[in-house]
This record gives C-alpha cells, sequence and structure tokens, in this order.
C-alpha cells in the first residue's frame, strides 16, 4: 500500500520572507532505492546519506528544485517527515512491528500504517521562537538537519545547551553564552523552540494482547530506511542475468517497471519449467 499523505511539510522552507510547504516528487528509480538504503550508515553519515536520498528523491519544494544543501539546512521534522514518505515508498505504508511488553515481556506483531501517524505542524512564528528567560528576551531558530549532524559529530556532555547556544539568534545585552542559563532556563528555551517546530509522530498506543496492559510502543520515523539494500541487489541480478542491461540501466527504471520485468522473468521461467 502506497503512501497516501498530502505532498506537504509540516514546517517548510522560508524564502523572502515566504514559506514553502508542497513538494513534488522524482521518479522513483532504483537509484532513488539504492540512495535510501541507509542501513549501514551510522551517525553522522546517516544525517548525510539522508540529505543526498532525500535530494534525489524530491525534485521540488514550492518552485524551488531541491538540492543537499536545500535539505541539510530544513527542520529536523520535515526530514523526519520525508524519511517516513520515502520510506513507505521504499517498503510499503503499512508495516508490521514486534515490540516487547514492558509489563509481561512478551513479545507480540502489531501493524503500524505510516500515513496515519500524528504530524504536528510548524507553530506561526517558525522558524523562529521569541521567549524570555532570566536574562531577558531571546530568539532561536529551530534545530536543522545541519545542526543534527554537528551535534552527533561533537558529541557534547550537555547536548541541550550546547545546541541552544548554537541556535540563538538574538539575546539580550551582556549575555555571554549558554553557561550562564540555569537549568529552567534550558527547559522553558527548549519547550519554546520545541512548541514552534515541526515533529512527526514517534509513539503507537496499543493494548498488550497477552496481559490487556497499554503499551506505548516506538516507530521511528527511520525505520524503512535501515533495512539492507539485499533485495534491490538481488533484482538487479536477476533482470541484468536476463537482458545483459548494466547496472546503471536497471537503476535508471523507475521502481514499478522494474518489478513487471521481474514477474516477466518468473513466468518465463515458470513457462520453461
Ligand atoms: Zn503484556
Amino acid at each position: 500500500m502506497a503512501y497516501t499523505g498530502p505532498n506537504l511539510l509540516p514546517g517548510g522552507i522560508i524564502r523572502n520572507g515566504d514559506r514553502f510547504r508542497t513538494f513534488t516528487e522524482s521518479a522513483f528509480t532504483g537509484h532513488v532505492e539504492l540512495a535510501l538504503s541507509l542501513g549501514s550508515m551510522a551517525g553522522k553519515r546517516f544525517h548525510q546519506g539522508l540529505s543526498s536520498a532525500i535530494a534525489l528523491a524530491i525534485e521540488c519544494i514550492g518552485e524551488e528544485r531541491v538540492t543537499e544543501s536545500t535539505v541539510d539546512e530544513m527542520a529536523i521534522g520535515d526530514r523526519q517527515f520525508l524519511a517516513r514518505f520515502l520510506g513507505a515508498r521504499r517498503l510499503s505504508d503499512e508495516i508490521w512491528i514486534s515490540p516487547t511488553c514492558s509489563h509481561c515481556d512478551v513479545r507480540f506483531d502489531l501493524p503500524v500504517r505510516q500515513s496515519l501517524l500524528p504530524v504536528k505542524l510548524a507553530g506561526e512564528e517558525f522558524p523562529t521562537a521569541v521567549f524570555r528567560l532570566s536574562a531577558g528576551m531571546f530568539r532561536c531558530r529551530v534545530p536543522t538537519g545541519k545542526d543534527q549532524m554537528a551535534l552527533v559529530a561533537t558529541k557534547p556532555s550537555d547536548p541541550r545547551r550546547w545546541l541552544i547556544d548554537r541556535l540563538i539568534e538574538d539575546a539580550p545585552p551582556g549575555y555571554s553564552g549558554a553557561d550562564e542559563l540555569d537549568g529552567h532556563d534550558i527547559a522553558r528555551a527548549d519547550a519554546a523552540i520545541e512548541g514552534v517546530s515541526p515533529e512527526v509522530g514517534t509513539v503507537v498506543e496499543t493494548t498488550c494482547p497477552s496481559c490487556h496492559n497499554g503499551e506505548q510502543v516506538e516507530v521511528s520515523p527511520y525505520l524503512c530506511l535501515l533495512q539492507g539494500e539485499s533485495d534491490l541487489l538481488q533484482q538487479v541480478h536477476e533482470i541484468a542475468s536476463t537482458y545483459h542491461w548494466s547496472q546503471r540501466e536497471i537503476l535508471d527504471l523507475p521502481a514499478d517497471r522494474r518489478r513487471r520485468y521481474l514477474t516477466l522473468i518468473d513466468h518465463a521461467r515458470g513457462v520453461n519449467a
């Protein structure tokens, strides 16, 4: 089942003071599918890989052509939205996950339709939040892919404080840095930034079929990008063996056409068997 949500980002990109949220997709070829196979990547490389995959898969946001640096500069919530959207294209909208119940320790299967998971739209002020802390008024921007990459590369000892320091665009006179913020300030800044940020739901409420207790299950927005590329390589191998096309030519095919060739190959085998 294909993803059925509208092609509309929960945040969007700002150009000359206007916000653009609609996006159009490029042809979903094998190249896009291969780029979306991020299972072997971790840390900063994963987020870089996500940027290149999105830049390949999404043609335009508003009227603007999407490049890797456009995607780097997008809000984390928008990147997660597209990771889930494209992941559903790569595998399927409905996926099965197998959580373990935290009450009775029994593992159970749960179907999740990704396009039905909640999405929180960015606030009016997006992409910045203005709020008061003990030192006065502050303005922060919402974190982007670039911030996320810097965070996983730097691994600061106090990630929240480190991030807020990076996100501050305007601070009261005399402010010397996030080191002077206390715990309340950090919590308030966090809440204000979160309040305007776009977000995708990552928790599903369900009931354990064994003990009937309520259970919250994590569903990563990256879930469908983490599975390996061996299926795709197997398909390339089968088509190449039959038609003697190059890997490049096979990956150039839109995914549904590639699948039709595989069906033809299967049928031919059935006839010959
Ligand atoms: Zn249970």
